[in-house]
């Protein structure tokens, strides 16, 4: 692509929906309109790109949006966005509409398509990290995460009012097929007395003594939290096995999707708002191929390669603070 001038740029919401999108989408269309730009909404994602469902955006389209979470423009998962020819399909689409740069809202799948198109085509594209498991690489924090952190921990916060008044011992398994991030912040914030990772081999001697533990020193109730892993349902499993092998009754609650939905929270409609000025700062200026992180309470650009990996370490330190505290 040529260095012409900016005049057209367009933005799209990919892989899992993140509480937050709809403030990161406003912020994008508002800036843009303000810098004098057009600016078109591609629905559902990779997918809606590829059968052209452009949405001309005005300031008043991402009106009373800010609060909503889910995303306006839907998303969508498209493996056929893998196949090289299928993006140089996609990259016509955008060509015939005009489009001079593309802002993508997502993960690492997303930012990994993105980053394809960018480098076959030269097309300038900034990714927007939107994803509740804030487990992108590169910025300490993504979209989402503060929003199903907090639904995670009102929903135990119930859970513990009858796990206390029936005195009983209960397993909440949280979303995070890889990431650990939620299930150690609720963790943590909900006093867990142990918490199990996706990356763990279940320790389930050590949930036992812990809950003994607990039960020694006259506690009532015993919460546990487990992240899903690869399939959910592994908090039967922990269920089963206290049972079986340590005489341990427990009860079993599985958050599943209310932790993506829901109100964004300030925190993500604060990051969300000024990481979308952010993203279409970064197009004006020229900018080919990068992504907004947060990065010490600053919202930053970033080359996008350096945000396509998963975060390799996450605090390991968080379990043995929720061990430490719940004594
Ligand atoms: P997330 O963006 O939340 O990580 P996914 O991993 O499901 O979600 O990726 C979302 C979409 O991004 C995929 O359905 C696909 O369209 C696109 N994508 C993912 N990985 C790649 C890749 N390596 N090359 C091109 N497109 C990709």
């Amino acid at each position: 692509m040529s260095d012409k001038k900016l005049k057209t740029i367009a933005v799209l919401c990919s892989g899992g929906d993140a509480p937050g999108m709809n403030c990161a989408i406003r912020a994008v269309v508002r800036t843009a309109l303000g810098e004098g730009l057009e600016v078109y909404g591609i629905k559902r994602g990779y997918a809606g790109l590829l059968e052209g469902s452009f949405l001309k955006m005005e300031a008043s389209t991402v009106g009373n949006i800010i609060q909503h979470g889910g995303t306006m423009l839907q998303t969508s998962r498209c493996p056929e966005f893998h196949d090289p020819d299928i993006r140089k399909e996609a990259f016509h689409i955008l060509r015939r509409k005009n489009i001079d740069g593309l802002i993508v809202i997502g993960g690492n799948g997303s930012y990994a398509g993105a980053q394809a198109l960018q480098a076959e085509h030269g097309l300038p594209v900034v990714g927007i990290p939107g994803t509740i498991d804030n487990d992108i690489q590169g910025t300490d924090y993504t979209i989402g995460f503060d929003t199903a952190v907090q639904t995670a921990v009102e929903a135990v916060d119930k859970i513990r009012d009858t796990a206390f008044s029936h005195a009983r011992t209960f397993i909440v398994e949280v979303m995070g097929r890889k990431s650990p991030a939620i299930a150690l912040h609720v963790g943590v914030c909900t006093g867990a007395e142990n918490i199990v990772l996706p990356s763990d081999e279940v320790n389930y001697d050590q949930i036992a003594q812990d809950i003994k533990r607990g039960i020694n020193r006259g506690k009532i109730s015993s919460i546990i939290i487990c992240a899903e892993g690869e399939k959910a349902g592994l908090g039967y499993e922990i269920q089963k096995e206290l049972e079986e092998k340590h005489e341990l009754s427990a009860h079993v609650c599985i958050l599943g999707h209310i932790q993506r939905g829901g109100n964004p929270s300030a925190i993500d409609r604060f990051v969300a708002s000024r990481m979308g000025y952010v993203a279409v700062k970064s197009l004006l200026k020229g900018d080919k191929s990068m992504a907004t992180a947060y990065v010490g309470g600053q919202v930053i650009t970033i080359p996008l390669e350096k945000s396509l990996g998963k975060k390799d370490k996450y605090l390991p330190q968080f379990v043995d603070l929720a061990r430490a505290l719940s004594i």
